[in-house]
């Protein structure tokens, strides 16, 4: 069951539920620069001991690391960095390995509060129908009576006859509570009687234009499809107030944090209030130090504004290029072309298979254009999601098109999920200077869907070409688009050199296989490239201290046992920043 076409404004949904906490967020950015007190020294205020792996291949490993003001000022044997130590030095000796922090170049914080804290039905937690079913029975067994409880990630076209659940089967599971499921596309939700009758929805309440309530002899069967209809749901819930977004917040960013992440790239700031949000993440991380860096890409779309006005909007907020602080900078300007491949609204050359739609762009050539020089013009890093070869094509033409009049400047624009590409596409992007970021467990996840039912074997061998790319001379990096897959670098990493999907361990292309080394520069050093922050992603002198205490070592272990790598502890500049 999937919607043809894009027609979706899941943002908008989003904004409605968020906007009662977000209206009391400041409207200016104020950084807190928590490490303005720590400057780097002569000495070390923190000497760490233990198995060291630097990621940096002309020294690999290293037995102690000496740290001042949060930058490494030493680090080698312990008699290399003896002269750096004073009485005055404390001393960490964690178990395990010591690895340069993590980053996930493209997560979201704001767009995933849509379905956050719901409980997760996704078919890694349940593998089969029964298992959501019983997710489902237990929660509500849990909740009190007459509290409503949601649910998220549903996904019916991955259970044999798709499934799903409708309105009589979860009024017998959850007979006494509101009850909403949210299937995994967004597109739909399925709701019991108590979830109508808390939102004022009757069998006589009509379709909103672009959302329908499916029905069966004039009663509402609980399937409800598009956002303009789950929008009448989603008023049956109470919204989250201030204080629940700021702990949803600190959560998102503690279980990046638990997979070795220190820095993240948040990948549509303002998309749904503007500046504000924004402003509350840096009053946020004033009240308490976030888990992990936040690297902001600014949104370049407001409803009702063109991309120059809210580019004007952003600069009048105090937001310009690299502003901010240590933990939490503005870096990039966002713009998204096309829609969702496994939705079948990514944008492409050829037609989905079994269908005359081969997905389109939103943008015309001009107001393309238009939305990217908004960002060139006041001195961006511009991102542009791109899912679909054709998506590609229409977002390089501008690009060729564009960046030669801005002369050379060393931005780093890039090309997000880059999911399908051709050959000289590639090679295309390098001549003009674009990376691509890759959403690597689309292929872990959605892989057999795409060759066995979306988009054919053919086309499915050109997904998140790795290897191509780096020959292309490309520094790609790959990334989760949290909540669209777990923030889990190491699983991304895995599935780079792999490429086997999860359904049925099938390898989807050999020839793009990466290597052990490519594959793990692309979570460390090709990520902190691509958000700015060439001082991370190893551990030299004169980086950032930023690393995790780790179970195991990739560096020096079959790609096969990465994903269960575990972490203990993480530092950001030397200060412990999450701890098991
Ligand atoms: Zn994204």
């Amino acid at each position: 069951m999937m919607s043809s076409t894009s027609c979706c404004n899941p943002k908008e949904l989003a904004s409605a539920k968020l906007a009662p906490a977000l209206s009391g967020a400041p409207d200016q950015v104020a950084p807190a620069h928590h490490a303005a007190g720590r400057p780097t020294g002569p000495t070390a205020d923190l000497l760490v001991v233990g198995d060291i792996v630097t990621n940096n291949p002309a020294s690999p490993t290293a037995e102690a690391m000496a740290i001042s003001g949060g930058k490494i000022i030493g680090i080698g044997s312990r008699a290399d960095v003896e002269g750096l130590v004073t009485p005055d030095t404390t001393t960490l000796k964690p178990g395990g390995f010591i690895l340069p922090g993590l980053i996930d170049p493209h997560m979201h914080i704001w767009t995933s509060l849509l379905t956050y804290p719901d409980i997760d039905l996704a078919h890694e937690v349940c593998p089969t129908l029964d298992d959501a079913t019983a997710a489902i029975k237990a929660a509500v067994a849990k909740a009190p009576k007459g509290q409503p409880v949601c649910f998220k990630n549903f996904d019916p076209s991955l259970y044999p006859g798709e499934p799903v659940l409708t309105r009589t089967i979860l009024d017998q599971i959850a007979p006494d509570n509101p009850v909403l499921v949210w299937n995994a596309s967004g597109h739909f939700m399925y709701v019991n009687s108590l979830m109508f009758q808390a939102a004022g929805i009757t069998d006589q309440t009509p379709d909103p234009p672009g959302g329908t309530f499916q029905r069966v002899d004039g009663k509402m069967t609980g399937v409800v499809g598009e956002p303009p209809a789950e929008q009448l749901i989603l008023k049956g819930l109470p919204q989250p107030n201030m204080a629940d977004v700021a702990t949803y917040i600190r959560q998102i960013l503690t279980a990046c944090a638990a997979r070795g992440v220190t820095s993240v790239r948040e990948a549509a700031t303002g998309a749904l209030a503007g500046p504000k949000e924004l402003a509350l993440l840096h009053q946020l991380n004033g009240q308490a130090r976030f888990p992990v860096r936040v690297s902001t890409a600014q949104f370049a779309v407001l409803p009702g504004h063109t991309p120059t006005e809210v580019a004007a909007m952003w600069k009048a907020a105090g937001v310009t290029p690299f502003s901010g602080d240590e933990m939490l900078r503005a870096d990039a300007w966002k713009v998204v072309s096309d829609g969702s491949n496994q939705g079948r609204s990514g944008y492409f050359l050829q037609p989905y298979l079994g269908e005359d739609n081969g997905g389109k762009s939103d943008y015309t050539p001009e107001t393309l254009r238009a939305a990217l020089k908004a960002g060139l013009d006041d001195g961006w890093q511009v991102m542009v999601h791109t899912n679909g070869d054709a998506a590609v094509e229409f977002v390089l033409e501008a690009f060729e098109e564009l960046l030669p009049a801005y002369g050379q400047h060393d931005l780093r624009h890039r090309l997000e999920h880059c999911s399908f590409t051709m050959d000289d596409q590639l090679t295309r992007m390098a001549a003009v200077g674009l990376s691509p970021s890759f959403l690597m467990n689309h292929l872990y996840y959605w892989g057999a869907a795409f060759r066995d039912t979306i988009l054919g074997p053919q086309r499915t061998g050109r997904l998140d070409r790795v290897a191509s790319a780096y020959k292309a001379g490309l520094r790609p990096s790959l990334h989760s688009d949290y909540n669209v897959t777990e923030v889990h670098p190491l699983l991304s990493a895995r599935t780079a050199v792999l490429r086997q999907t999860k359904a049925d361990g099938q390898v989807i292309n050999a020839a793009e296989c990466a290597t052990p080394e490519q594959a793990l520069a692309a979570i460390t050093t090709n990520a902190a490239w691509q958000i700015h922050a060439d001082d991370r992603g190893s551990l030299e002198v004169g980086k950032d201290a930023d690393f995790g205490i780790a179970n195991g070592n990739p560096w020096g272990s079959q790609p096969d046992g990465w994903a269960d790598i575990a972490f203990d502890a993480t530092y950001v500049g030397g200060e412990q920043a999450w701890q098991r």
